[in-house]
């Protein structure tokens, strides 16, 4: 059986949309474009043109970069957009249901919403450093939970998911959901990725983002890996030419440049940073706890927490704060060494400006 009869009939049906022929050598008198060619910029590919209507070399660098044939993959608005793709084609509204830890990423949840998809929320295991609690996912899954979150390292938790959790996971929900294995911090880890399954279990998806460990969030640009056909299912609901022309250009330029370099020292300065600054912030005296992380944040528990946020704000750094169980919580990202001693001086005057 192919995972793609779970997705909606409609979705099953769907042809992708007939773009306009490309050819490269070719007078192009087939997609109204202007013959016009625009100074904004020099690329490539001129803007007169509509862009590739999938980024075919893009697809192929991200693709070996991410360690999966060019056909498993598709190139995406950030990986935001693959989950509104996953979630879209495979959950009928007010019918089916996709089910994920909590807390967890509010994405899901979000463009559930917008689905009119039924959500499933299973509290992760607060005392065991948020442990997803994978007897308590697969008891709560029904007929109808045909997609499965799972963060990894987890969003805002810092909390990886064990490799034997997620086969248990993939093999016991075969045929019945998709896993969706979101890794958009898994640079920061040490897990090896997921994709090393996708030959194995046809309802694994992947999710990979530029926006973290490859510094490039303003560029809008991330990736779905998986199974060839439920890639080609997803390709035909996102939108033709998705990725804009300088969108696709400037990360081709950046994969095959420094900044792969640049990212890279990144990663080691957040990975140096990060016991340093959770050291020194589990000596506040209104830090009650610091959990361990696996990605480039971490969690505290502060009972003065709004007001550590407030005080932190005022000297003109930002934090996260998330409400409901996390209300006592701040989720803090490890930025570069003097960004983190901005924080640390800021906090060393909390409650004593
Ligand atoms: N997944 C997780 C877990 C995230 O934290 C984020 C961004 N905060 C995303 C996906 C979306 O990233 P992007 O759309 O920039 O690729």
């Amino acid at each position: 059986m192919s995972i793609t009869s779970l997705a909606r009939p409609e979705i099953q049906a769907l042809q992708a949309y007939d773009a306009a022929e490309q050819v490269d050598d070719s007078i192009r008198l087939n997609a109204n474009e202007s013959p016009a060619v625009s100074s904004a910029g020099q690329f490539r590919r001129p803007l007169n043109r509509y862009p590739e209507i999938r980024p075919q070399r893009l697809q192929a660098t991200l693709s070996s970069r991410f360690a999966c044939a060019s056909d498993q993959l598709l190139v995406t608005r950030g990986s935001s957009e693959a989950i509104d793709l996953i979630i879209r084609s495979f959950c009928r509204a007010q019918v089916d249901s996709i089910l994920t830890p909590s807390p967890s990423f509010s994405m899901y949840r979000h463009y559930a919403e917008l689905q009119g998809a039924n959500i499933i929320e299973v509290a992760t295991l607060a005392e065991c450093d948020f442990a997803m609690d994978v007897d308590a996912m697969l008891s709560a899954c029904t007929e109808l939970t045909k997609v499965i979150f799972v963060c990894s390292p987890n969003n805002p938790t810092g909390t990886p998911l064990p490799c034997p959790d997620l086969l248990r996971l993939l093999t016991e929900r075969s045929d019945k959901s998709v896993v969706v294995v979101d890794e958009a911090y898994i640079e920061f880890s040490e897990q090896p990725s997921a994709i090393d399954f996708l030959g194995e279990y046809p309802n694994l998806l992947v999710l990979r983002t530029l926006s973290k460990a490859l510094a490039f969030a303003g560029a809008r640009c991330g990736a779905v890996a998986g199974a060839r056909d439920v890639i080609e299912l997803l390709s035909a609901v996102q939108a033709p030419y998705a990725l804009a022309t300088p969108v696709v250009e400037c990360v081709e330029d950046a994969l095959a440049g420094e900044q792969l370099t640049v990212a890279a020292a990144a990663v080691q300065e957040v990975l140096k940073e990060r016991p340093r600054l959770m050291t020194a912030i589990a000596d506040y005296d209104f830090v009650s706890k610091v959990w361990p992380s696996d990605a480039n944040f971490f969690l505290i528990r502060s009972a003065d927490a709004a007001a550590v946020m407030e005080h932190c704000k005022v000297h003109k750094v930002l934090l996260r704060h998330f409400g409901g169980e996390l209300s006592d919580c701040i989720r803090i990202t490890v930025g570069s060494q003097s960004d983190n001693n901005a924080l640390l001086s800021a906090l060393n005057s909390f409650r004593k400006d």
